[in-house]
């Protein structure tokens, strides 16, 4: 197992702190692992300033046949870094063999392509006698901060767009979740020129601090919660870097009456609890229409709690244990407050799963109204709430508000409807009659709270590059 950070071109562990790494299935121990202390990661700084000159100036073709190298790296390596996320997450082996890997390998397939059909306004003689371009160049030193729930696709969408623009990385996984970053370092390293990307591992408040605050980074990649953002934006103001926060989430999903209840249920059993609900785009606050409501509650219900998550067979299982015991406890907390409203019904589980293992049972709760705290606020689990709409402008307005705007779904037969609402949804993405889909090819990011900035898509490479005017006098 891959213990090393990569700073520069060299292969060094922390000696600060220990963290200690663990296996969510089981609670035990996996490693304890010492963060960076601050001349590592001035030193991983250095060293992504120093590699900028070279990097920066290389061709988009050149740059893309690097990114195409990582992508078949990771796809050579494949059952390693399966299997090391699964026991560091506790993710189901299949879900990330077959899905999240695969999609990671895309993610840096996708920007190997995007980054040689880069678009601009048209050049030309805007004033008389002056020809006027339009460049997108790299930005510099681009700090990227990643969350525990998708530790290698969040590592992807951060470094595939930032380094196809031609920049430099400093990268710190989340302290809970930082073995395959550090195996996907080693693997890039042979790659990629020295310092090009650089990964350093320890706590937020210490280690993600200093990057953020660090004089030499020229922009803050994060994905993280909304308080994380804010203190971005804080120290980013500091020596105004660029920032892109991409942060939580609680989606509405409106679920009208002409709805297919067939393909809503089995959507939102899905969408709802993928990677146990820890996903910021989860289909966690659902409106159901008068005449749908009844029986999607108890049909969703009866689904639910056929949710395989703690088979000894990790292949038979579904979703995975919550991420640490904290994490397990606060979802817990979420659902016993609701018990103290009457109005409330825990239709299946809310209840903590016995063992070892930070389980907790994929939950329905039905009945919540739009000011309970279940549909206000993320939960970041494995529960979903089920509110009764009486029309459309109903929901609509309850959909909006929140302070979140990621991800959002509406559910109909009726097309000018999808339509209609959809348009009005305040939310970086819409699905109608699906969710959670995602593609590299399309922009995935929030309004409001849950940030700014894309990820995946030639979005991102806009956000990662910076658009500059050259004018030349004839
Ligand atoms: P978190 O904010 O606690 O941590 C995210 C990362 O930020 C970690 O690497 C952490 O070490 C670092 N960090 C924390 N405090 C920091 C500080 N003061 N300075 C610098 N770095 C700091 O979030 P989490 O618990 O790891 O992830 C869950 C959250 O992320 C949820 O709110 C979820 O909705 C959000 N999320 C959003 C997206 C998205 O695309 N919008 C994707 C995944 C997760």
């Amino acid at each position: 197992m891959e213990t090393n950070m990569l700073i520069g071109a060299s292969f060094e562990a922390g000696t600060d702190t220990e963290e200690t790494v663990l296996n969510p299935r089981t609670g035990e121990l996996i490693l304890k692992l010492p963060e960076a202390n601050t001349g590592q990661i001035d030193r991983a700084v250095a060293a992504a300033r120093a590699a900028f000159a070279g990097w920066s100036r290389t061709t988009p073709a050149e740059r893309s046949i690097k990114l195409l190298a990582i992508a078949d790296v990771i796809e050579a390596n494949l059952e390693e870094l399966a299997q090391l996320e699964a026991l560091n997450c506790g993710k189901p082996i299949d879900a990330v063999r077959n899905d999240e890997i695969p999609a990671v390998a895309d993610c840096f397939r996708y920007f190997a392509g995007a980054v040689r059909n880069m678009h601009t306004s048209a050049a030309g003689e805007y004033m008389a006698g002056h020809t006027s371009m339009v460049r997108r160049d790299p930005i510099g030193v681009v700090a990227s901060i990643a969350p525990w729930n998708y530790p290698l696709m969040m590592m992807a969408w951060k470094l595939a767009p930032a380094l196809a623009g031609g920049n430099t990385v400093v990268l710190k996984p989340s302290e809970q979740t930082p073995l395959t970053a550090m195996k996907l370092a080693r693997l890039m390293a042979d790659i990629l020129p020295e310092g090009v990307v650089n990964v350093v591992v320890g706590q937020g408040a210490s280690v993600g601090n200093t990057l953020i605050s660090h004089p030499d980074v020229d922009m803050v990649s994060i994905t993280g919660d909304v308080a994380t953002g804010k203190k971005v934006l804080q120290a980013a103001s500091k020596t105004v870097k660029r920032t892109h926060l991409e942060l939580g989430g609680k989606a509405p999903v409106i679920v009208f009456d002409d709805a297919d209840l067939g393909r809503v249920v089995e959507g939102l059993k899905a969408f709802g609890y993928y990677n146990a609900g820890q996903d910021c785009t989860a289909a966690c606050r659902i409106y159901a229409g008068p005449k749908i409501y009844e029986k999607l509650v108890a049909e969703l219900s009866s689904a639910v709690s056929d949710i395989v998550y703690d088979n000894a067979d990790d292949t038979l299982n579904e979703i995975p244990p919550l991420i640490s015991l904290r994490q397990r406890d606060r979802v817990a907390s979420f659902v016993e407050r609701t018990r103290e409203h009457k109005h409330m019904e825990i239709t299946t589980g809310g209840n903590l799963h016995g063992g070892n293992g930070f389980y907790y049972q994929p939950t329905v709760i039905a009945g919540a109204l739009q000011s309970d705290e279940i549909v206000q606020r993320e939960v970041f689990g494995p529960v979903v709430s089920v509110t009764r709409f009486t029309d459309t402008e109903e929901a609509v307005t309850w959909a909006n508000d929140s302070d979140y705007g990621l991800a959002s779904s509406i559910w109909t037969q009726d097309v000018g409807r999808a339509l209609d609402v959809s348009g009005r949804m305040r939310y970086g993405c819409t699905w109608v009659n699906t969710h959670f889909m995602l593609v590299n090819e399309m922009p995935h990011g929030g309004m409001k709270q849950s940030g700014y900035g894309k990820d995946m898509s030639m979005y991102a490479l806009e956000d990662y590059t910076a658009v500059r005017h050259v004018m030349i006098a004839h």
